[in-house]
């Protein structure tokens, strides 16, 4: 793919001058993958054409934003591997980067909106809101904020003040329809009855994301806004607040919006924060790899080829361009993100799989004795293991027997394995293996093949009892290499151990 800008962007890139993309995020809950994806393509987006990251936290709504979740946002971007180049931590010329630490500015601007005239303060109460809404509607009208204290005089607004009302900060929407490309969906054009005026700051002076998220935007000199399609809706309102600031001094120019397409679920509904499938958290607790990951969640509305599903987070930051991103819901589908992350282990080098590994060969994962852990065994094991687990975590049950004092008992492996005359099989392999070279996985392999010929028996349904008996399932890593790793002594012990409850 070329690195060269697309013409069809908007100016900043057509004028050779890196972009500054912004991932704004509120610290509310755990993150999840629609976020992530977010991240992702703003991230690529900036790297393609190296431009400038804005990581920015909205944590203007104290009722909900939380400190935990603000670690946890910069803890699943550091482990993502998405480095950001302005925010927390990395500091920049438009520090702060937490907008509750903003707060003086916002107010700044909002006394500028007030007194151009571009916002008015509206001394409605919620009833009152309410019950012309209501009639609106009932009359077929739009049912929006109804420009009711547009333009009160002096001594109305006085009145209402003795009254005791309160009021908010509403802002003035042109009356005028609204253009503008979006660089995912096209030409967007929204009537000015669809776009009421808006609140921008609470009565008690909170402002709010209406102000805050383009403020941020132009202070901080964003030239592309890439996010969910959920907040298409705010970008008219978004887009007239620009056009004040600009004539206000504030803004410089209106930034190129970009909207991806809508994540969806099970059963084609949207998938939402909520849902487990959605938590960033249960993917790095299944352990997929960051790579494996991000890959999967770049095609979420986005491809690289037709017929490619597999590449490395390079050939993405290569490959990426905002306008290749498609406007159609994109389907959340596990056993691809699986069959993904499974490919990315297989290209990992053995000795960087290995020590990945890690944190699910002990506690919380593990359920062996930190003392029973061996790790020479774990690293002659894990070449087997990278060829066939799909998520991290199942290195934990493919390698147990190696650490267990006994195997699992898994009853339905034991029922499925245990059949015909295991006793017979079992006693001619041990016997066998007993005689067996125990430093040649072959010679281990022979031992059962003969074993398996003396019954009748192929390979496969002669190796069944033994590995049942040895590891506790049926399905697991290659079983002669499984044994030499374990050796002789405790793998004689088990098929002992099988032979007596068989007999018992
Ligand atoms: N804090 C907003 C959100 O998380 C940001 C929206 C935007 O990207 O403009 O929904
Ligand atoms: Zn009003």
């Amino acid at each position: 793919m070329a690195n060269a800008p697309s013409p069809k962007l908007s100016a900043p890139l057509d004028q050779g001058v890196p972009p500054r993309v912004r991932f704004c995020p509120s610290p509310t809950g755990n993150p999840h993958v629609g976020l992530v994806r977010t991240a992702l393509f703003n991230w690529a987006f900036a790297r393609h054409h190296q431009g400038t990251l804005v990581f920015r936290i909205e944590d203007t709504d104290a009722a909900r934003d939380s400190e935990e979740s603000y670690e946890q946002l910069l803890d699943s971007m550091r482990w993502l591997g998405l480095d950001w180049d302005e925010g927390p931590e990395a500091g920049g010329p438009h520090a702060p980067y937490r907008q509750s630490q903003r707060m003086d500015l916002y107010q700044d601007v909002a006394g500028k909106l007030l007194a151009g005239g571009y916002a008015y303060a509206c001394y409605c109460t919620t009833e009152e809101l309410d019950t012309r809404r209501d009639a609106a509607r009932a009359a077929g009208k739009p049912s929006g904020y109804d420009g009711h204290c547009r333009d009160l005089t002096a001594e109305q607004k006085a009145a209402y003040e003795a009254e005791g009302r309160t009021s908010i900060v509403r802002f003035r929407m042109p009356d005028e329809a609204i253009t503008f490309t979006d660089l995912v969906r096209g030409e967007i054009t929204v009537q000015p009855e669809n776009v009421p005026d808006y609140g921008i700051v609470r009565a008690n002076g909170a402002p709010l994301y209406t102000l805050v998220n383009p403020v941020d935007d132009a202070l901080m000199e964003i030239t592309h806004v890439l996010r969910g399609e959920d907040l298409l809706s705010s970008t008219p309102r978004q887009i007239a607040l620009y056009r004040a600031l600009i004539e206000l001094g504030i803004a410089k120019d209106i930034p190129a919006f970009g909207h991806l397409p809508y994540v969806m679920g099970e059963g084609n509904k949207k998938l939402s924060k909520r849902d487990p499938q959605a938590s960033l958290n249960l993917y790095r607790e299944r352990g997929f790899l960051p790579e494996g990951l991000l890959n999967y969640l770049s095609l979420l509305g986005w491809s690289i080829a037709e017929d490619r599903d597999i590449f490395s987070v390079d050939e993405l930051v290569a490959a990426f361009d905002i306008e290749d991103v498609n406007a159609n819901p994109a389907r959340f589908d596990l056993k691809k993100a699986e069959h993904i992350n499974a490919e990315h282990i297989r290209m990992l080098d053995v000795k960087t799989f290995t020590e990945a590994c890690g944190p699910w060969l002990k506690a919380p994962f593990a359920p062996w004795a930190p003392e029973a852990f061996d790790a020479e065994k774990w690293t002659r094991i894990a070449p087997y293991a990278q060829t066939r687990v799909t998520v991290l975590s199942d290195i934990t049950d493919n390698v147990d027997f190696l650490f267990l004092d006994e195997p699992v008992e898994d009853e339905a492996s034991w029922t499925k394995a245990m059949k015909g005359d295991p006793v017979a099989l079992l006693t001619t392999a041990r016997a066998n293996l007993e005689a067996a070279d125990w430093s040649d996985a072959e010679s281990l392999k022979n031992a059962v093949l003969t074993a398996g010929e003396a019954h009748g028996l192929k390979l496969g349904k002669a190796q069944a009892p033994v590995r049942v008996a040895v590891t506790g399932r049926t399905i697991g890593l290659p079983l002669f290499e499984s044994l030499e790793i374990l050796g002789r002594e405790k793998s004689l012990a088990r098929i002992d151990a099988a032979l007596a409850k068989l007999t018992a």
